[in-house]
């Protein structure tokens, strides 16, 4: 069984390639993926596994999983989308909370566009259209960018008001920016740049 990755695993900062071919090696993927999501969620009883990318499991391929009902986490069905690309984004910024199994601990409200198009390939080759908006729309979206190594942190990086964490409850309170988020290499690789 493949263990998700988590910051500062180098693999999630990587460009991930195309899947040229889908093989068996292509399904075993997706099922690792599946695996993995539904065990991560058996660990964690008040969140839900919405989806989940190849390279959260170290497997740089353009693959990712969503959750076909993001209500309900007792349906189990998830649905694979090989290569997928934005085509288009439409609506209104909104902000909305953001978690990600390979950012242990932290939660964060995201700035994305309401409405998504993309087009992918599903685990028979046949090409798909997908017209998004809302909570499925912020997932792809989240789950495509974790295919060019960017993680949802990585948007709110200077936002001291956009880092949250669980508390026993379950409730979501505020991270102490300062001494938690800010300049935290285990985040965000230190870009020699701005040294
Ligand atoms: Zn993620």
């Amino acid at each position: 069984m493949k263990k998700v990755i988590a910051t500062p695993d180098p693999r999630l900062r990587q460009k991930s390639r195309k899947v040229s071919q889908i093989t068996d090696e292509t399904h075993q993927i997706i099922a690792d993926m599946l695996e993995a999501s539904l065990k991560w969620e058996e660990s964690h009883p008040y969140e839900l596994s919405a989806a989940i990318a190849a390279p959260q499991l170290g497997v740089n391929q353009r693959i990712i999983l969503v959750r076909d009902d993001l209500d309900d986490k007792t349906n189990n069905s998830f649905t694979a989308l090989i290569n997928p690309e934005v085509i288009k984004t439409e609506g209104k910024i909104t902000r909305d909370y953001e978690g990600c199994l390979s950012v242990p601990e932290i939660y964060g409200l995201v700035p994305r566009p309401r409405k998504v198009k993309i087009k992918a390939l599903i685990e028979d080759g046949h090409e798909v259209r997908v017209k998004a908006e809302g909570y499925l729309a912020r997932c792809l979206m989240h789950e495509i960018d974790h295919l060019d190594g960017i993680l949802f942190i990585d948007h709110i990086k200077d936002d001291e008001t956009a880092f949250f964490h669980l508390d026993d409850n379950g409730d979501l309170v505020p991270i102490d920016y300062a001494r938690k988020i800010k300049n935290n290499s285990q985040l965000f690789p230190t870009d020699p740049e701005n040294d």
